[in-house]
């Protein structure tokens, strides 16, 4: 556990999800005073208070809204990811002289371990894993979480050995960070999404550019090649800027030549790793690696280490997660392809093969439009099952030869496809759209998904 102490001195916590409760616990652990400020219950938060049992006498709860008589005394308010920086109260603290603080960069202060930070539309959580087997093949041992698993200050709460950190950060963390300082700081791409709390593409880039406008001059920029909008969010920043090339060659970066993956740097000149090394299918998945693979060696990882990592890694649950085979026909669970574009790319991660799909797509949309899915996909897609608050909307948006349905529940939609495919044919859900109308996440949706193909594998449907 870290020594420092923060004995007798005040924060406030604003917003108790998941990264508000580690820094209530790792500050009133160390002997904080706190302020906690949630817009929900006490009710709510049951489970929570309990975990903050010990620290009561030190911890002033404020519910649904209410607000300190004064904020004179507090260090710093603690901000958590989905609180807009730029509330009123929040303005009246700072006049006050109470500065706002993002907590991933308070917890980024409180340890030396050099960081790789990760972000960008899709693809964050899966590069951060193969990155994590990258290091931890190199032997560099390493922290992986942030906004996937758990939050930095949780883990720097009970520990503080390792060789690199790898941080996974959402656009919502880094709204208001201004002080994170990674070694390797990665862009895995920019398309649409979160539209509903950003607003336009230009708000949504303008919170990526956080991570990348604040780096050392020392620092490496790792980024998707030939994109205008990543363009547009690493311009400016005193990074240095290494690529990963979807297609094509170039002198430097990451790229695919013949059955290679290839990185290519004057520190190393050029080292070739077998794509069969990677288990994971889709062309998304390749530039994962591409950008895991380039992020890892310039962190400090070897080639072998980089290969390692590769074949030890076979996907996280919910990112096209193959969940098994009945009558010949196989599903995958990709419910966190939460926007049109992931959907796209997970249709299209059946085009080499050819397998026919029938495709789920559907839930609460996140501001999107969705004639993405009008593009040749490449893939043979045999029906669209649309299902949710969003069915009607795709509905309008879809202007293709392919066949569409519309079933009020993903489960319907589900016995749809599994009555429609044949031996041969793929189900797969990737519903281009966020899970909240009817379910409580995307994994609780992945899981119903998975469970019901479970249960009649059981059942001897195979
Ligand atoms: P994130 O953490 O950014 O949400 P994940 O690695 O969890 O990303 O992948 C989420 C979904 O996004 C996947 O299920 C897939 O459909 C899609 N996806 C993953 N990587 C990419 C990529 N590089 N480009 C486009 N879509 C991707």
């Amino acid at each position: 556990m870290s020594q420092q102490t923060w004995e007798g001195r005040h924060f406030a916590v604003w917003g108790l999800g998941k990264q508000g409760q580690a820094a209530v616990q790792y500050l009133a652990r160390r002997g904080a005073r706190l302020t906690v400020l949630d817009r929900g219950t006490a009710d709510a938060h049951q489970a929570t208070l309990q975990l903050f049992q010990e620290w009561a006498d030190k911890i002033t709860y404020l519910w649904g809204g209410e607000l300190p008589k004064t904020w004179v005394g507090m260090e710093s308010i603690l901000l958590s990811p989905g609180v807009p920086f730029d509330l009123k109260p929040l303005l009246v603290a700072r006049a006050a002289g109470v500065p706002m603080v993002a907590t991933l960069d308070f917890a980024a202060r409180q340890t030396d371990v050099p960081m790789v930070a990760v972000t960008g539309s899709a693809g964050k959580s899966t590069t951060v894993s193969l990155l994590g087997a990258m290091l931890e093949g190199s032997t560099l041992p390493s922290f992986v979480g942030g906004n996937l698993g758990t939050p930095l200050l949780a883990w720097l709460d009970r520990e503080t050995s390792a060789d690199r950190l790898v941080i996974e950060c959402s656009s919502f963390q880094l709204e208001a960070s201004t002080s994170l300082r990674p070694i390797v700081a990665v862009l895995t791409n920019l398309g649409e999404n979160h539209l509903d709390r950003h607003g336009t593409m230009e708000h949504y880039a303008a919170s990526k550019a956080q991570l990348f406008r604040h780096l050392d001059s020392s620092a490496w920029i790792v980024a998707r090649a030939n994109d205008a909008w990543v363009e547009q969010v690493i311009h400016g920043s005193p990074g240095r800027v290494v690529l990963f090339y979807p297609d094509g060659e170039a002198s430097e970066g990451a790229m695919t030549i013949g059955r290679d993956l290839v990185l290519r740097h004057p520190s190393w000149g050029e080292e070739r790793i077998p794509w069969t090394a990677l288990h994971l299918r889709g062309l998304h998945n390749r530039e994962n690696a591409m950008a895991a693979a380039l992020a890892a060696r310039l962190a400090g990882a070897s080639r072998e280490g980089i290969l390692k990592g590769l074949e030890s890694f076979h996907g996280l649950p919910h990112r096209l997660e193959d969940v098994g085979v009945l009558n010949g026909v196989r599903y995958y669970n990709d419910s966190k392809a939460t926007t049109p574009d992931a959907a796209v790319r997970s249709i299209q991660a059946f085009s080499l093969t050819r397998e026919p799909v029938h495709a789920l797509l559907g839930g609460r949309s996140k501001g999107n439009r969705f004639d993405a899915l009008n593009q040749d996909l490449g893939a043979n897609v045999k029906r669209f099952y649309l299902f949710g608050e969003a069915a009607a909307t795709i509905a309008e948006d879809l202007q293709t030869q392919v066949p569409w349905s519309i079933y009020s529940h993903m489960e319907d939609a589900l016995v749809a496809a599994h009555e429609n495919a044949l031996a041969g044919d793929v189900v797969l859900l990737s519903p281009a759209c966020a899970s909240f109308d009817q379910y409580l996440n995307f994994e609780e949706r992945g899981d119903c998904f998975r469970d019901w193909v479970l249960q009649r594998y059981e059942r001897g449907h195979v």
